[in-house]
Parts: structure tokens; sequence; C-alpha cells
């Protein structure tokens, strides 16, 4: 886990004691470590794990950003974009909303919000402000049939 405390100590204010001071992780080193978590709440029950195992106290909400973050330099083509936001430029994403379990849709772009892939198709904006949310697993999306609307490159 010493990739990830060197990318904890990039991205966070807290500086973590590392084996080896020089190492700075290449994208392969992040990509490595990003698959081995499903989704970024796994890896930011991992990120609070590595604090707590220091003797830092941290919000589980600075865990999950944290997370996202990393999550989003291993996959800088996010891995479940739905659809093309023409009046942006931008790509709706899957996100889970962490506080409700709600899946919804998100511009990258323009952060349009919009509750299911069917209601992109109506060009219905959700009604609902989705708060702080995780990149879900490919399990959850399977469980809500949402797999088959993810663009294949
Ligand atoms: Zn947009």
């Amino acid at each position: 886990m010493e990739v990830l405390k060197h990318l904890l100590n990039k991205c966070s204010e807290v500086q973590l004691p590392v084996l080896n001071a020089q190492l700075n992780p290449n994208y392969n080193d992040i990509f490595k470590l990003v698959s081995l978590f499903d989704g970024s709440y796994n890896l930011a029950v991992k990120i609070e794990e590595v604090f707590v195992s220091h003797d830092c106290g941290i919000e589980f909400s600075n865990c999950v950003s944290l997370a996202n973050q990393i999550w989003a330099m291993a996959y800088p083509n996010y891995p479940y974009k739905v659809a093309w936001h023409g009046s942006c430029q931008g790509y709706f994403e899957i996100w889970k909303e962490l506080a409700t379990n709600r899946f919804y849709l998100e511009c990258d772009e323009c952060s349009t919000q919009v509750d299911s892939p069917e209601d992109l198709n109506k060009h219905k904006a959700s009604e609902y402000f989705y708060e702080l949310s995780v990149y879900p697993t490919l399990e959850e999306l399977e469980d809500i049939d949402w797999i088959k609307y993810i663009i294949k490159k």
C-alpha cells in the first residue's frame, strides 16, 4: 500500500510516513492499485484504514473524496460513461449517492444531474440534488440493469 500512501500525501494535507520518499507513482502504479478496488467506496474504506492505522482521525466523507480523486487518476476516461452531453461536450457518468444509495447520472463537465437513463432520453434533469457520491461497482450496475447503457470505447 506504499503507492496509496504516496497518493494520499499528494492529495491531502496529512503527510503519512512512507518507506521510500523518492517513489513517485506513475500511471501504471495508480491503475494497478485502483483496479484492486471495485468501486470507489471500497477504496475509501481502505483509505480510512490507512489513516486510522497511522492514528490520523479523518471524516469518512473526506476518505470518499480522496478515493474519487484517486479513482479518476486511474480512469481519466471513466469506465461508466452513458452518454455524450451535446450541449456542453461532457459525458454523463453513473454515480451512487453515499447517503441514500441512489444511482443517478451526472455530466462530468456541467454537473447536470439526471435520475435515470430513461430520463436522460427524455432530457429531464433531476429535481433532487445528489450530494457526496461514489463510483459504483460493476455488480451494483448489473443489479440495477444499467450495464447495458455503458458506452464501450
Ligand atoms: Zn454537460
